[in-house]
């Protein structure tokens, strides 16, 4: 579809004109377009004289010879015109010529009346010269020229040009005048809206694409708009009447311009510089060149003619159409419909650059064409442009789904790799609680052990200090709390008392009733010892055999004799019986007290024996006090 369209439009623009081009090479040079002109004669040119005034040039006798193309090339030095008029008619008239190529530095116009020797006056128009000076404001240079009937009148024109100097003359009247001004406003404004429709398009394209592609493309529109509004005249006309300083430049500045920003727009939009080697090359040795020449021309005008931008520009074409043909056949997706715009603008500007330089005849077509082969060229690029923008689409859209599925797969990596995780944090979990369950139950059971262990330790400790038989402390016991009840004492100064308790004969109550009887009377006798040892501190042991011992800590001698009595007492009044036999039952007892004297645990042990040893000598069934004190001295210092 695409491809049918290209065809047509390359077709509808090319074909017709080459055929114009051939048409209008035999037309005359100076053309008119009425039915009854005014007789034409020759068209003569002088090159150079750029100093002679008009009398001058008429009066000497110069070469003139005869132009037979609207075209002198490059003259440095100008060039006069001259040709006759002739009004055979019977009134004056007034005709108009035009100078269609209205970027000529300056062309001075001048009416001869040979018959009656007299000069009109000198018109100006040009575009180093303000649009004021001009004799009629108008997009093309005009010249009102005053013809008397049946009178000759030599038109006289100096032209000087920095650039080629083209010479496309019309002689027209006044009614062709307005037709041709409205048809080429119409046709310019047909240009201009077609360019201002594609240039709000690529800037909206630029707006939200931000791809520079259209910044420079719209940068390439502005300067044919440029050149457009130079070559045709409306530029000077409308826009930069006064600064002819500057508008003289303008034709060389848009010129270049409209070949330097499309070079910057195909770098960017084919991305030459990929492909490297002579496309590279080519491409940016022709960028920089008019870029060059762009700063010459703003910059020192004057060294812009060493720069032979008129050859160069050829070469351009050339170059260019073989480097966009070349990344076509690369296989780069902008250069087909790039290469056919730019040949379509190419083969207009080629038929122009021709026929500035003269090859083709020079004419309303080779002038002109250009805006056509623009038009056509901007729609292509900016169909170019939107193609771009589908293949972007396309390639954004498989790279979304590329995106897509490896989001997807990703997803579902980091779905399998959570689930990995969690079932090992499910593990892990698991064993801790196992780990914790284990410990726990290691620690209740190290705990039970420990209790065991302490229960055993205490029972052994109970077992290892207490009699088996009477459960009072054994003599272990004993003499270790002795040691530090007595510490304490020297300590604290208190007092302290020992009894040592002997059954009295005791053997015989074994011999009489048996042995298991005298364990029950040694469990009395520690009972009633135990009954008397109320306080904290007091400790009744056995102290082997028969023989018990009572540590009485802050008793002194008188309180713990007292004690003893008791005991004895309690002991004697104990109505045990073996079978129906009532048994009686006695114990000595011996009172030893801490003294100043007394103070090693055996001296006190060994006092309180001796005292028990008096006890039994005494008669057995008494208290005695150590020292010698007997019971019926205690019974006297008790009763006292
Ligand atoms: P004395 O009045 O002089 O103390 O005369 P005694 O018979 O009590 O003294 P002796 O030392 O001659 O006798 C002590 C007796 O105590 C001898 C022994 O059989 C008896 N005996 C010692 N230990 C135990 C015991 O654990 N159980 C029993 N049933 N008798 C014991
Ligand atoms: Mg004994
Ligand atoms: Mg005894």
């Amino acid at each position: 579809m695409i491809r049918i369209f290209l065809l047509l439009i390359v077709c509808l623009t090319t074909l017709p004109w080459t055929a114009l081009v051939m048409a209008a090479a035999q037309a005359p040079v100076l053309q008119t377009r009425t039915e009854a002109p005014p007789q034409v004669g020759v068209v003569e040119y002088l090159l150079g004289e750029p100093t002679a005034d008009f009398v001058d040039i008429a009066a000497a006798d110069r070469q003139w010879q005869i132009l037979t193309k609207p075209n002198l090339g490059k003259q440095r030095e100008g060039a006069w015109l001259r040709f006759t008029l002739h009004n055979h008619g019977d009134d004056a008239e007034r005709w108009y010529l035009l100078l269609k190529w209205p970027v000529v530095d300056r062309v001075a116009v001048r009416l001869h009346y040979p018959q009656s020797e007299r000069w009109g006056t000198a018109m100006l128009a040009g575009d180093a010269l303000a649009l004021s000076v001009r004799p009629l404001a108008d997009h093309h240079f005009v010249y009102p020229l005053e013809l008397p009937p049946g009178e000759p009148v030599v038109v006289y024109m100096q032209v000087q040009a920095r650039e080629i100097l083209a010479l496309p003359l019309e002689l027209i009247d006044e009614k062709q005048l307005i037709e041709g001004k409205l048809r080429d406003v119409t046709l310019v404004s047909l240009f201009f809206g077609g360019i201002l429709v594609i240039v709000l398009y690529n800037c909206s394209l630029l707006i939200f694409t931000r791809d520079r592609s259209y910044f420079l493309y719209v940068l390439y529109l502005l300067s044919a708009v440029f050149y457009v509004l130079t070559i045709t005249g409306f530029g000077q006309l409308y826009l930069w009447p006064e600064i002819p300083e500057l508008s003289a430049r303008f034709y060389g500045l848009s010129a270049a311009l409209c070949f330097f920003t499309p070079m910057l727009f195909a770098l960017r939009f084919l991305g030459i510089r990929r492909y490297g080697g002579w496309v590279w090359t080519v491409s940016i040795t022709l960028t920089c060149y008019w870029g060059l020449v762009t700063l010459t021309i703003l910059l020192a005008p004057l060294l812009a003619r060493y720069l032979f931008m008129e050859h160069v520009a050829l070469l351009h074409c050339v170059l260019t159409m073989a480097v966009t043909l070349n990344l076509w056949a690369r296989g780069n997706p902008s250069a087909r419909l790039f290469s056919i715009a730019w040949s379509t603008l190419l083969a207009f500007t080629v038929i122009n650059l021709l026929a500035l330089n003269g090859t083709l005849p020079l004419n309303a077509w080779t002038l002109n064409g250009q805006l056509i082969g623009m038009f056509t060229e901007f729609v292509l690029l900016s169909m170019a442009l939107a193609e771009r923008i589908n293949v972007e689409r396309n390639r954004r859209i498989a790279a979304q789904q590329l995106a897509l599925q490896a989001s997807e797969s990703l997803a579902e990596e980091r779905a399998l790799h959570l689930q990995a995780k969690q079932a090992a944090l499910d593990f892990q979990l698991h064993t801790n609680e196992l780990l914790e369950a284990r410990v726990f139950e290691r620690t209740r059971a190290l705990e039970e052990v420990r209790q065991g262990l302490e229960a055993a330790n205490a029972e052994l400790m109970r077992l290892s200090t207490t009699d088996a038989l009477t459960q009072l402390a054994n003599r272990r016991r004993f003499d270790r709390l002795l040691d530090e009840e007595i510490r304490r004492a020297r300590r604290s100064g208190s007092p302290l008392s020992v009894l040592l308790a002997d059954i009295d004969h005791f053997k015989r109550v074994n011999d009489s009733y048996g042995h298991p009887f005298g364990d029950e009377c040694l469990r009395q006798v520690a009972a009633v010892l135990a009954a008397h040892c109320q306080r904290a501190g007091d400790v009744a042991a056995r102290y082997g055999g028969e023989e018990f011992v009572v540590l009485l800590p802050g008793l002194d001698a008188e309180q713990a004799f007292a004690l003893a009595e008791s005991i004895r007492c309690t002991i004697a009044n104990l109505q045990l019986q073996h079978g129906d036999q009532p048994v009686a039952l006695t114990i000595s007892l011996g009172v030893a007290t801490l003294t100043p004297a007394l103070v090693a645990p055996a001296e006190l042990l060994a006092a309180a024996d001796s005292a028990l040893y008096q006890a039994k000598n005494g008669g057995r069934n008494q208290v005695v006090l150590a020292c010698g004190i007997n019971a019926g001295e205690q019974a006297r210092v008790l009763n006292a």
